[in-house]
């Protein structure tokens, strides 16, 4: 388990718990997203700090919207939600995806400078899926790459989608860059990442996206030697698999998407 991502959902009073598809559009189109960045940046932040006083030192990842690349006070208020939580800034991960660098490259490299030599980590969120130029992965202070789900989820039967799940995981390899797996669901295709020397995998093969207290409970389960063994560690055939597959990504709750 190396670390868990903040994934936003709103419990409405009246049409129940609403995914992000169905209301971070509109935060964006109005302007509200920055304001809810800040939300989830802080409760993530504040759950990360209630972990690591419990001994669970769990990095946590937040998605950035486009808007909030734009936005030049970005960096120091990253830095005032750390500093109020007493947390080194490698604790964290911010995850964008290409359109978001797309939308204003310039601006978006300054940014990423900022929160980059404040020891913040990036990534790059659904990777493959959208118009991409690779340049700027040699130009901007990117530290992994999340190969997008769509390509995940089918690589057992879409050879097609083997071979973007491979080629992308040798081309991180290649620039010394971490490779994330995303939308793991299956033993067999946690085996085969496992082959691949993938670094990490994060899906409802580990967990599907729950609740802090919920995942402070998961936690405590698998660390806990009697506690059955998670299906993947239990496939694994060998001690080098294993270790190429060791890191765990699991989806936590609190943020967004
Ligand atoms: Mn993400």
């Amino acid at each position: 388990m190396t670390g868990v991502e903040a994934l936003v959902r709103w419990r409405h009073p009246g049409r129940g718990l609403l995914g992000p598809d169905e209301f971070v559009p509109l935060a964006e189109r109005t302007g509200l997203v920055r304001e809810l960045t800040r939300v989830v940046l802080g409760s993530a932040l504040r759950q990360a700090r209630v972990w690591r006083e419990a001994g669970l030192d769990l990095p946590v990842s937040v998605n950035l919207s486009a808007r909030d690349l734009l936005d030049l006070d970005l960096p120091r208020t990253v830095a005032a939600l750390l500093e109020r939580h007493a947390l080194p800034a490698d604790r964290l991960e911010l995850e964008l995806t290409e359109s978001v660098i797309l939308a204003d490259p310039m601006r978006a490299r300054a940014v990423l400078g900022r929160l980059d030599a404040m020891g913040v980590t990036i990534a790059i969120d659904d990777f493959g899926s959208g118009y991409s130029s690779l340049a700027y992965l040699k130009r901007l202070p990117v530290s992994a790459i999340k190969i997008d789900r769509s390509f995940v989820m089918n690589m057992e039967r879409d050879d097609n989608d083997a071979v973007i799940v491979r080629s992308t995981v040798e081309l991180g390899r290649n620039l010394g860059l971490r490779v994330v797996a995303e939308g793991v669901e299956t033993v067999a295709v946690w085996n085969r990442l496992a082959e691949l020397r993938c670094d990490q995998a994060q899906g409802h093969l580990l967990s599907p996206p729950v609740a802090a207290a919920e995942l402070t409970r998961w936690l405590a389960e698998r660390a806990r030697p009697a506690a059955p063994r998670p299906p993947a560690a239990a496939s694994a055939p060998d001690a080098r698999e294993r270790r190429a597959a060791r890191s765990v990504r699991a989806v936590g709750p609190a943020a967004r998407r």
